[in-house]
């Protein structure tokens, strides 16, 4: 008979910070890596982050430092405590983890402060690019999953919608997943690789360039093709008989624009393949593409049809191409058969092509956070969720994200919307569910707060926060500014 050796029984202790409802043993975090196991008792694991105004210019704001405190007693107003790092208190009808009291300016008012667990979000990507990613309805892949599709442009700008209830929860267990991956990874800011169906394969992240197919873009368009014609058609005069502004939206032409009309611009007899909208404003002149402002193509002479003697093309007339971003350009004068023959762009013609590239921004992406925050979490705040809704709408109760604003949508429900470049670092998390974790904050006087039927008695003052830290042992840890959490 064997004798099998007395194994102590591995004591695992439930979290109850979500539905997942994870047994976590001994020095183990749950499935979402927010929560561990510590000594018996389950604790958040990235610290709760307090924003300092004292130590940045202006209205910036930088995670608070405890460990540089030296115990003097602070303005309320200088500190801000966000839900970073607060943890989240489930079900929801139990008050937020954090319920702030603090005197600003003399008066009362209270922030409550929770990490939301949000089924119902996504975010919206602005890259500012000419190149063509994809068309508007095409679906966008990470890792072979679909998160999102491409939306209507804007001006200079590629749209993306990713995300979503439908993709989190109504499509396959690894859709859900991946989606939920690839949300929390653009809202901390991180590279993610989008795959455009039809389209260019992308390279988002949050307030740094798009690398689109491989290659960097560098400079947003200064406008369409007929705005860039409008703003610099008076720098041209006289040095070029023509300009064709190529532009895969709206094509410019100076001799047939009203800017080139205004100034008595001469005709040219210029043809060019497109459909005219309005005089010197051409649709369609190419497809869309990776090429010369934003349409596929490499040689811009294709976009011109036969020259008009009669309507004064002639022999030596010059002609200027130029994109949009100023990237390209080509300089081409008539032969004796009315033919562009290409030529060297002239000294005195190479500042307005400078002018239009010094008047294109820096291309970049820009991840907004949006979500739906006007469901059950309502009820960590108050017992009477409806007032919340009404508060906030009525602009009596101010809505941040990681201490960053958010725009809240007009209409039913708070719907928010915040940009992730202003929020701290590793500010999102998530829970399998699947889910996005983002930290939210409300803030109203306290006046407010006890009308709308809020957890008044669950208040507590910045310093006991910050010297007792939360019921998962959310101390206010060290958190240098710049450096990742946790
Ligand atoms: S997934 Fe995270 S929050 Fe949810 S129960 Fe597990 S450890 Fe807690």
């Amino acid at each position: 008979m064997t004798e099998r050796a007395e194994r102590p029984r591995e004591e695992k202790i439930r979290c109850d910070a979500c539905p997942v409802m994870c047994y976590i043993a001994e020095g183990r975090a749950g499935a979402c890596d927010r929560y561990a196991n510590q000594g018996g008792r389950i604790v958040r694991c990235d610290p709760l982050t307090v924003l300092d105004r004292r130590i940045a210019k202006g209205d910036e704001i930088r995670p608070f430092l405890k460990a540089e405190w030296d115990g003097a007693l602070l303005k309320d107003d200088d500190l801000f405590v966000t839900a970073v790092g607060a943890g989240t208190t489930y079900p929801d009808y139990k008050p937020a983890p954090f319920i702030v009291s603090r005197a600003v300016d003399g008066a009362d008012f209270v922030t409550v402060v929770t990490e939301a667990i949000f089924s119902y979000c996504g975010v919206k990507v602005k890259i500012d690019t000419d190149r063509h990613l994809g068309h508007e309805g095409a679906v966008i892949r990470a890792g072979g999953e679909v998160v999102g599709l491409m939306i209507t442009s804007e001006y200079g700008s590629q749209m993306m919608s990713l995300g979503g209830v439908d993709h989190l929860t109504g499509g396959s267990k690894p859709e859900g997943r991946v989606t939920c991956d690839t949300l929390m990874r653009l809202c901390n800011r991180e590279a993610v690789e989008l795959e455009v169906e039809g389209g260019a394969t992308v390279v988002v992240q949050a307030g740094q360039p798009p690398i689109v197919d491989g290659h960097r873009e560098e400079r947003m368009r200064v406008g369409c093709g007929s705005a860039t014609i409008g703003m610099f058609a008076s720098q041209w005069q006289g040095l070029v008989d023509e300009v064709v502004v190529v532009d895969d939206h709206i094509t410019g032409v100076v001799s047939e624009h009203q800017a080139g009309k205004v100034l008595g611009w001469p005709d040219t007899g210029i043809k060019i393949n497109g459909r005219r909208s309005t005089p010197g404003r051409y649709f369609q002149v190419a497809d869309p593409g990776l090429g010369w402002g934003g349409t596929d193509i490499t040689d811009p002479l294709t976009i011109l049809g036969v020259w008009n003697p009669k309507k004064g093309a002639r022999p030596g007339l010059s002609l200027l191409m130029v994109s949009t971003t100023g990237e390209q350009y080509g300089y081409y004068v008539l032969d004796a058969e009315l033919v562009p023959q290409p030529q060297p762009l002239p000294e005195t013609l190479k500042p307005s092509v400078d002018l239009i590239a010094e008047n294109c921004e820096p291309a970049l992406c820009t991840v907004m956070f949006m979500g739906g925050a006007g469901g059950s979490l309502r009820s960590g705040v108050t017992k009477n969720p409806v007032r919340l809704t009404r508060s906030v709408q009525a602009d009596r109760t101010r809505v941040t994200v990681g201490g960053a604003p958010a725009y809240v949508w007009p209409g039913g429900g708070i719907t928010i919307m915040a940009d992730v470049t202003r929020m701290p670092d590793n500010a999102f998390g998530y829970v399998p569910t699947p889910a996005i974790v983002a930290p939210l904050e409300f803030t109203l006087s306290r006046a407010e707060y006890r009308a709308l039927g809020g957890h008044d008695d669950r208040a507590r003052a910045v310093e006991d926060i910050l010297e007792h830290g939360g019921d998962y042992g959310a101390d206010v840890r060290a958190v240098p500014p710049g450096d990742k959490a946790g």
